[in-house]
């Protein structure tokens, strides 16, 4: 890898997310040899993905080069590379670029989405967990569209229209707030020829209730905001199967829909080496201590989704959220430092924050420790955290004239086809059509 030998102690860093970023940052100037690993060269701030998935703002404004959130940094080395196993018994990574070794490694992979172990759905629903993914359902959901303008049997027309999301979280509801809005003021007029009424935007959660995180009165001002933008909300319904054409429940409510998103679950990153059964708790995080260490390996740390932290206040572990891994990284800075000065570590210590979701247009929802709020303020509050917790001027800069522009306008420019996603639309061909169109 090309990394110059030192007689600095050598961190290296896998994942440039939230908590690999807080970490790098921690450790800046600390008399250590720091190598960051991650297998895209920037990092993606996954909480606005649904924006560019509904043409809102452009993937770059939600990227940031890793590069340059290291410039000016001594002794740090960015790598371009996928770690594929970790030999802690040579204190050894191996990547698609070669092998390094390591003093004290730090695994800050994040999650992907969890299909649990459903073949089929994984097959064939989009799932919103990166940059490209983000695109494919931006390409997607415009695709239908020109498709649906090409059919006069009406029934593959409506099943082209039909959006099913499963999974009732912050992402659930913000991408069907996000299609409502899009429904409602751009379809008529980017599509005057086709009757965009009928499109459907179904939200479907198998617990009794949307944002179950939040609070009871968050989730019901939620559900309440989605159902006045058109949105249907389906609870206690769970989905067993989608072939790319119907959506099956466990009830007999059945959807013939092109595009399913899944987003009902995440689950950590796995990387061979370090995911033996008694290491890993439920979602595949990584047992830790109250210092971010790995059970049984002194010199190995977890951070954010990667880790699984039980603690009195999080017998779960902590939510799989950005402030525990920039707060996690943070801390594990301090720690490393102490470490190696002969200190000893201190336990970490989660300052919830609290937690909110936006539905729309001067909608959302907001639990803070000791308020609770809903509504045009609320949304204010989420636009200005968003903001602020973006990397990088530019980003914040883009982000904050797009939302402007848009909120002025009534509009989402970037509702564009670069890439096209190839979607076998010839199952929709064999649709009964009872009611056809001349
Ligand atoms: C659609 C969506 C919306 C979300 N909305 C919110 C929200 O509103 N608020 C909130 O707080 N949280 C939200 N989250 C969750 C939040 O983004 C995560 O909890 C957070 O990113 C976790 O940070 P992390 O540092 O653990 O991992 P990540 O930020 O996911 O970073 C992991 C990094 O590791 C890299 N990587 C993975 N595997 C490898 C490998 N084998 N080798 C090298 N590099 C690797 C990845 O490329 C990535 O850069 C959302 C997540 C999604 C998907």
């Amino acid at each position: 890898m090309n990394i110059p030998k030192s007689s600095l102690s050598r961190i290296v860093i896998v994942g440039g997310g939230f908590g690999g970023i807080a970490l790098a940052k921690a450790l800046k100037g600390k008399e250590m040899q720091v190598v960051l690993l991650d297998k895209n060269n920037y990092h993606t701030f996954q909480p606005l993905l649904y924006q560019v998935s509904t043409g809102g703002l452009e993937p770059d404004s939600i990227a940031y080069p890793l590069r340059k959130v290291l410039q000016g940094y001594p002794d740090v080395y960015f790598r371009l590379a996928e770690v594929r196993e970790v030999i802690p018994g040579s204190k050894l990574i191996r990547t698609d670029i070669g092998d390094l070794g390591y003093d004290y490694l730090v695994i800050g992979t994040g999650s992907e989405t969890n299909f649990f172990g459903n073949n089929e759905i994984e097959k064939n629903s989009m799932g919103m967990k990166s940059i490209p993914q983000s695109l494919n359902l931006r390409s997607l959901i415009l695709e239908n569209f020109e498709q649906a303008l090409l059919t006069d049997n009406l029934r593959e027309r409506d099943a082209l229209m039909n959006f099913v999301i499963v999974g009732g979280g912050p992402t659930g509801v913000e991408l069907a707030g996000a299609l409502a809005e899009i429904k409602k003021g751009i379809l008529p007029k980017d599509y005057p020829d086709l009757d965009t009424r009928k499109a459907q935007i179904n939200l479907i959660q198998s617990g009794n209730r949307i944002l179950a995180e939040m609070s009871e009165q968050a989730s019901k001002k939620a559900e309440d905001f989605l159902e006045n933008l058109g949105v249907e909300v389906w609870k206690d319904c769970r989905v067993t199967g989608y072939d790319g054409k119907t959506v099956r429940t466990k009830t007999d409510l059945v959807f013939e829909a092109a595009t399913m998103v899944w987003a009902a679950g995440v689950k950590a990153v796995s990387i061979q080496g370090l995911n033996a059964k008694e290491l890993l708790a439920p979602g595949n995080r990584m047992k830790v201590n109250e210092f971010n260490q790995v059970l049984d390996h002194e010199a190995i740390f977890a951070i954010g989704d990667a880790a699984c932290m039980f603690s009195e206040d999080a017998p779960q572990g902590h939510p799989m959220v950005a402030q525990p891994a920039i707060q996690q990284g943070r801390h594990l800075g301090e720690n490393l430092v102490r470490l190696l000065k002969k200190k000893p570590m201190k336990p970490f210590v989660y300052k919830d924050k609290g937690s909110m979701a936006t539905v729309g247009r001067n909608k959302a929802v907001v639990d803070l420790k000791h308020y609770r709020f809903q509504g045009i303020f609320a949304w204010f509050v989420w636009m200005f955290v968003h903001l602020f917790f973006l990397i990088g001027f530019r980003d914040r800069m883009v982000v904050f004239v797009n939302w402007v522009y848009n909120y002025i306008r009534f509009d989402r420019e970037a509702r564009l086809i670069i890439r096209p996603y190839k979607r076998d639309y010839s199952q929709f061909k064999d649709c009964k059509d009872s009611k056809s169109e001349s």
